[in-house]
């Protein structure tokens, strides 16, 4: 099994604390036991990480530039808004107590594509990566409510989408607003309305990444999309039967410990929470999704990992499957255990690789190790 890491810089203007002994530290532990086939680093414009680039290269590893593209990057131009289905600017949508803005712009929009791609060229590109490592490929998910989900209505999408009206979008049943009746083949069966909304967001996704990835492609870049786990993944615009194609490496976000967006426990709770304030009806929401979903049960990730499988051997695809889990400590966020990074493991061996996410800055020796004798 494959292993690669990642490493988060900070944000776009303000670089982390990172003590270049402290990460070759760890580097080492890792390359002594085995080969690190990807790094993922990202994304401040001015940290300086050479050092560590250059004692990576010499191991053989492909390095990656981490690129937050449709949020994050506002800190650096100015994107087209993303518009609520009230005519509105949906602002912040999460506040994370950190560097991260979760400030989304609109994901469809080729203007945004296109500035995207400008901000790269501009800030990033030096010539030293192997690869692009595309996150914040999607639009907003729960976590800024219902208004942040009927979205986007911006002009453009408004012109080029059928998308529905707001009366359409009315629902009776609170314990189930969305009409949710399946969940199959990583997709939802739901009320007509909701399911012709994410079938637009998962097409505008796609055109986008489309777009962006014929012209990493064209540089010679290799890519790895970051992806939410499929369950919530459909909430957010991104439809793995669409996007695998396109990526040399998949990255599913088989977050389960992690309660900050991204993280499958905040996701689900942020969905259960939308649609009205009464604690018994989240609780029913909640308990409807996983009926559904299947996501209390103990083989849920490894279904999700067959759920890719399928598709990519389905379709002839080359596409590497390789797993985000929770390696970093983060306390009360990420409080990663050595049980939870055993059945990680076991949960995610269908898959070509592991990514230990999100961050080797944060990740305690302590985990990497154990990570190390449970792979093997
Ligand atoms: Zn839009």
């Amino acid at each position: 099994m494959e292993l690669s890491i990642q490493l988060f810089t900070g944000s776009a203007v303000n670089p982390d604390n990172i003590n270049t002994q402290d990460i070759l530290n760890k580097l080492e532990m890792i390359c002594d036991r085995t080969k690190i086939s990807g790094a993922y680093i990202g994304w401040n414009k001015d940290a300086d990480v050479s050092v560590i680039i250059d004692y990576l290269k010499k191991k053989g590893t492909d390095i990656y530039f981490w690129l937050p593209v449709f949020s994050e990057l506002s800190l650096l131009t100015e994107f087209e808004p993303l518009i609520g289905i009230d005519g509105k600017k949906i602002e912040k949508v999460y506040d994370s107590g950190s560097d991260e803005l979760f400030v989304f712009c609109c994901p469809a929009n080729p203007k945004n594509v296109k500035l995207a791609i400008e901000v790269f060229e501009k800030h990033y590109d030096n010539g030293i990566y192997d690869g692009i490592f595309l996150d914040k490929i999607r639009y907003p998910s729960f976590i800024g409510g219902l208004g942040t989900i009927t979205s986007c209505y911006c002009d453009y999408c408004c012109s080029t989408f059928d998308l529905p009206a707001e009366n359409e979008l009315l629902y009776t049943d609170i314990k189930n607003p969305m009409g949710i009746s399946k969940y199959t083949d990583l997709r939802y069966e739901m009320a007509p309305a909701y399911q012709k909304l994410f079938n637009i967001k998962a097409q505008a996704v796609y055109n986008s990444l489309e777009r962006l990835c014929s012209y990493f492609k064209g540089r010679g870049y290799k890519i790895c999309l970051d992806l939410f786990a499929p369950a919530v993944a459909f909430f957010v615009g991104q439809d793995y039967h669409k996007l695998l194609e396109l990526t040399d490496i998949v990255k599913p976000m088989l977050y389960n410990k992690t309660n900050a967006p991204a993280g499958l426990p905040f996701e689900i709770g942020a969905y259960a929470g939308s649609f009205d304030s009464i604690v018994e009806n989240a609780i029913a929401r909640r308990n409807h999704f996983t009926r559904i979903t299947g996501y209390d049960d103990k083989d849920f990730i490894k279904k999700e990992i067959e759920g890719i499988n399928t598709i990519i051997r389905q379709n002839g695809l080359k596409t590497r499957l390789h797993a985000g889990i929770e390696i970093n400590y983060v306390k009360n966020i990420a409080p990663v255990t050595d049980q939870y990074i055993k059945d990680s493991v076991i949960n995610v061996k269908e898959a070509d690789g592991i990514i230990a996410s999100w961050n080797l800055n944060t990740m305690p020796e302590s985990n990497i190790k154990c990570l190390l004798d449970a792979i093997g």
